[in-house]
């Protein structure tokens, strides 16, 4: 969706931002055979697609 985000990304998108992150070039990180968030270090299942911990998904 190219559509305007909700106001969760927005506010994710600016701490990101202020934080001095490119959130266009990170990449799930392996760890354990379970997907890594790049920005917080959370495990998640290989089926997740975004972290449940801070928000964050790779196809921003
Ligand atoms: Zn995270």
């Amino acid at each position: 969706m190219a559509t305007a985000p909700n106001s969760d990304d927005a506010l994710l998108d600016q701490f990101l931002k202020n934080r001095g992150h490119d959130t266009d070039s990170l990449e799930w990180e392996a760890s354990y055979n379970k997907k890594q968030c790049p920005e917080c270090s959370a495990l998640h299942q290989s089926s997740a697609s975004k972290c449940s911990v801070c928000g964050w998904n790779p196809e921003r």
